[in-house]
């Protein structure tokens, strides 16, 4: 044991620390002796600054994973046990930034000033500090809002293989978060630096830079900066969460943390089981996503939703990874390849998609247009492939269901980035309900899509104004809504 006197800090005025030495390194891996107080989630510091985490222990030696770069940690090195768990640094000022797993900026924009220091690892909210799902959380894609709705607090899984869109649907659920209050946090494990370079571009030119939190574990930083990176997502997301505050976390994958676990329970020795993943990775994971919720109104009420992705190889669900996910969070967005490749964007396949508890939360309007929608449009897949074989002889009432089939594909139709609003969607499903758009063409039916929520807002500014207010399509609202859209139909529509 040595103490240190630190005068510069008048609170703690003598630092007592453990000292130990390296007794050897495995790639970012130390095993060191001599620190027996050591406990696992405990930081300590080598000599050259870096940082390490405790993972395991026994009496003599300690292992450690280097939060840093291990080339300049040798054996025989000190340790220094720090005596304390893992704590970031967390405020109000990180919003608009960009960090690393440590909390620390990399945008170049100065330092950051944090308001309070909160452990890494946590044991999350109990059943009896939360409360059921109230609100729903616009996801700025109609698919997801009218059929598969998120509310804030819920843990919606994406899943896909790659280049499906997944990252696309994700951040337009953060565009479409712009002046709603809610902070959105995007985490970057183990996907290439230039992917996260994209993200930071479409949020920058969207202005969606100054509610969001980009914390970065790309594929260049060391492991073990990869491996507490969505932790350090959680732990900022709560920071905001106990204030009261809506928080909307992406992680941006899951497969590749799972991936880099893997690799430090092989060099820490640990038995491996299923894929070669060790048998706590569904602890770890299932840890991570009971970090979010809905508190309840005695804690400030504040939510964080979270968005794990996860990345699977030939559409194959049945992965050690994908199956724990999907089984701990509350629904899932399948992305189907074949579907990307057909053209149909967002590629989320209804079949394999569901949502457990968003609907609660959906907002009135939008839940008694959407009912038969999903129907509707399986109907019409089905419909669509029978008359692939038999084209002659299709009866009247089959030719309605292929016509609004086809304006439901064209209307959940959307371009990345472009989200679409809730007031929006409703003019959409009322239409169609109605049937106002069966007998238009294509074309016509995209015109429809690009142009009548201007025209709308145009023609009856406080549509939207009502709508947002009451959430529920009061015969009052409707008849407005009528009027215009008979207008709308009859002169623009050419
Ligand atoms: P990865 O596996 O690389 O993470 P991903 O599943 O996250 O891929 P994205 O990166 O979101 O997929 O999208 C893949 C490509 O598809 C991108 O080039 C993107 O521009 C395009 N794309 C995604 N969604 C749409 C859309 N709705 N309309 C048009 N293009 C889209
Ligand atoms: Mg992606």
């Amino acid at each position: 044991m040595s103490s240190d006197m630190k005068s510069s800090d008048p609170e703690t005025i003598f630092e007592i620390r453990e000292v130990g030495f390296v007794q050897s390194v495995r790639k970012f891996i130390v095993i060191a002796k001599g620190m027996p107080s050591c406990i696992n989630g405990q930081i300590v510091e080598f000599a050259n600054g870096i940082l390490g985490l405790v993972m395991g222990f026994t009496e003599e030696k300690v292992q450690i994973l280097v939060l840093g770069d291990p080339i300049g940690i040798r054996a025989g090195d000190e340790v220094y046990n720090k005596g304390r768990s893992l704590t970031l640094p967390v405020g109000n000022a990180f919003v608009g930034r960009v960090v690393d797993a440590l909390c620390r900026p990399l945008d170049g924009l100065g330092p950051v000033a944090s308001e309070a220091l909160l452990p890494a690892f946590i044991v999350a909210p109990g059943v009896m500090d939360r409360q059921p799902v109230n609100q729903t959380l616009e996801s700025g894609t109609l698919i997801i809002d009218a059929i598969i709705p998120l509310a804030k607090g819920q843990r919606q899984l994406l899943i896909g293989d790659r280049i499906t869109g997944k990252t696309s649907v994700a951040l337009d659920a953060m565009i479409n978060q712009k002046g709603k209050g809610v902070i959105c946090i995007y985490c970057c494990i183990g996907k290439p630096y230039s992917s996260l370079v994209k993200v930071l571009d479409t949020l920058r030119e969207k202005e969606a830079l100054d509610y969001v939190i980009v914390v970065s574990g790309v594929a260049s930083v060391s492991t073990g900066e990869q491996y507490l990176a969505p932790y350090t997502a959680c732990t900022l997301g709560e920071y905001f969460m106990s204030q009261g505050k809506d928080v909307l976390l992406v992680a941006d994958d899951l497969t590749k943390h799972a991936w880099v676990y893997r690799q430090i329970s092989l060099l820490l020795e640990r038995a491996p089981g299923r894929e070669a993943y060790p048998g706590d990775i569904f602890y770890l994971h299932s840890q991570m996503m009971e970090r979010a919720g809905l508190l309840k109104e005695e804690l400030g009420g504040g939510s964080m939703t979270f968005l794990p992705i996860v990345e699977i190889l030939q559409g194959d669900l049945t992965g050690y990874i994908p199956t724990n996910l999907i089984s701990m969070t509350d629904g899932q967005l399948y992305f189907s390849t074949s579907l990307f490749n057909k053209g149909v964007k967002p590629a989320i396949d209804f079949g394999l998609s569901v949502s457990r508890i968003g609907n609660k939360a959906q907002w009135p309007a939008v839940k008694g247009l959407s009912k038969s929608l999903r129907l509707d449009y399986l109907q019409y897949k089905e419909l669509l492939q029978m008359t692939q074989l038999r084209t002659s002889g299709l009866s009247k009432e089959a030719e309605g269901r292929l016509r609004r089939g086809e304006a439901i594909s064209q209307l959940i139709t959307q371009d990345k980035n472009r989200p679409v609003s809730i007031e929006e969607q409703i003019i959409y499903l009322y239409s169609l309900n109605r049937g106002l758009l069966d007998n238009l063409s294509m074309e016509q039916i995209r015109q429809f899509r690009l142009n009548i929520l201007a025209y709308v807002q145009q023609t009856k500014p406080e549509f939207c104004l009502k709508i947002r207010q009451s959430k529920e399509l009061s015969e009052d609202l409707k008849g407005m809504l009528e009027e215009t859209l008979a207008v709308y139909l009859k002169e623009e529509v050419k």
